[in-house]
């Protein structure tokens, strides 16, 4: 998704919005299956399983995503169908962890729920900074640093590893976008990162396996967009020849996957990982409301000259677009200016208010299992300890790499619960 959209942005303000670091968007599944309140419509509609099936499919075609989703859930006759084109839809790119795909896709190592993996079609492996292959080994999901292998040797080397899993863990996808999201590393007009198209070159037989990289948009320092390589191919023989596709439809979202069931000891532990990424993902999207209600406000209340609101700034727009498009580029950030109104104080106020509480209530969690852990040496620890590796050792959906004793989530448990001060709580 592109960082800042090629349409002015009109609508309302999204509190729910998720953004990475780079200013990537984000939509968190439970909003995208959200229905719309307009869209609600509860009326009795029993001739439906009457009409020929035919039928019945073009209709199950042109609903909604959230419909679809609804549907899957509350209609025994249209379960299949709604399940198929919900989990197909090309407007939803899903976005799925590199790292975990090479580490082995363990489901101990992810908070997505691993039964909806299974079913999407249209995925984003999404790789993080450096790309694949950046880390040489993997010890039970936690990357292990070294040289940097060249794209060349570790395609070469982990390709086939990496799209066995990827076929394991996701049997449905058909559609992949590998992605690295090292920021401003090529600019606009670069060629697509050798190590993706080397690996995408590499995917079996019905996989159609594209590049994408975040690219510095020409004449500007930090603004980036997202730029999507397809291959084109000449033949068994030829190397493929990459060309760069306008990636830039907004009808398609990144869509995080849902999130798996935190049951059990080892669940309630994971649970924090799931609610740190996502205070996170709040904390990211902040900037981007920012200039979004800043945009929309100069445009209902247009001033001339126009001129940027930081001090010492000075700039002049034609438009609130251009100030936007200025305001990123320039990583203008909320204690650069004064909000115009009262009320945008008091939304982004109440806004904070929120994401204050929400890392309270995690700071509070880890307390609180802190207290359920116990004393060194009491009955209450032992039986936690016996818990927490005896779900490890059964539960599929903390599935490790390792014995629970060695495992990696076992070890981050032990250090959480016995250190006062903690990777947490100095976030
Ligand atoms: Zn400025």
């Amino acid at each position: 998704m592109p960082l800042v959209s090629q349409r002015p942005c009109t609508d309302p303000l999204n509190w729910n919005l998720y953004a990475d670091f780079s200013g990537e968007m984000y939509i968190p599944f439970h909003d995208y299956v959200q229905p719309e309140q307009t869209c609600q419509v509860d009326v009795p509609f029993p001739q439906f399983l009457r009409l020929p099936r035919e039928l019945q499919l073009r209709i199950l075609r042109s609903c909604s995503s959230a419909t679809l989703f609804q549907l899957m859930h509350v209609s025994s006759a249209t379960r299949d169908e709604a399940r198929k084109l919900f989990w197909s839809d090309p407007g939803a790119r899903y976005v799925v962890d590199g790292a975990w795909l090479q580490a082995g896709g363990f489901s101990g190592h992810t908070v997505d729920d691993v039964a909806a993996l299974a079913l999407m079609k249209h995925v984003e492996v999404d790789f993080g900074t450096g790309g694949p292959f950046v880390r040489r080994a993997w010890d039970d999901g936690e990357p292990q640093y070294g040289r940097r292998p060249s794209p060349a040797d570790a395609a070469e080397r982990m390709a086939d590893a990496f799209w066995q899993t990827l076929q394991r863990c996701l049997p449905c996808a058909t559609n992949v976008v590998l992605k690295d999201s090292e920021l401003g590393h090529t600019k606009e007009g670069d060629a697509a990162p050798a190590v993706l198209t080397l690996l995408a070159e590499r995917c079996p037989a019905g996989i159609r396996a594209s590049a994408s990289c975040l690219q510095v948009v020409a004449g500007c320092s930090y603004l980036m967009r997202e730029s999507l390589w397809q291959p084109v191919w000449h033949g068994r023989s030829q190397p493929a020849t990459w060309n760069r596709v306008d990636s830039f439809d907004d009808t398609t979202q990144s869509v995080l996957p849902p999130a798996k069931t935190f049951r059990g000891p080892v669940g309630a532990f994971c649970r924090i990982d799931y609610n740190v990424r996502r205070l996170s993902y709040l904390y990211g999207a902040r900037r981007l409301l920012l200039i979004q209600a800043m945009e929309a406000y100069y445009t209902q209340n247009p001033q001339t000259p126009f001129v940027c609101p930081v001090p010492e700034c000075d700039f002049r727009f034609e438009t609130p677009r251009a100030w936007a498009v200025h305001a990123t580029d320039e990583l203008h950030d909320v204690m650069d200016f004064k909000l115009p109104t009262e009320t945008l104080e008091m939304l982004f106020s109440e806004h904070d208010a929120r994401l204050a509480r929400m890392e309270q209530d995690i700071a509070d969690t880890i307390i609180r299992l802190r207290l359920e852990w116990g004393e060194e040496g009491s009955e209450q620890r032992r039986k936690r300890e016996e818990e927490f590796l005896h779900q490890l050792q059964h539960d599929p959906a903390y599935a490790q790499a390792k014995p629970p004793r060695e495992c990696a989530v076992w070890h981050r448990y032990l250090i959480e619960m016995n250190n006062e001060k903690t990777a947490y709580s100095e976030q």
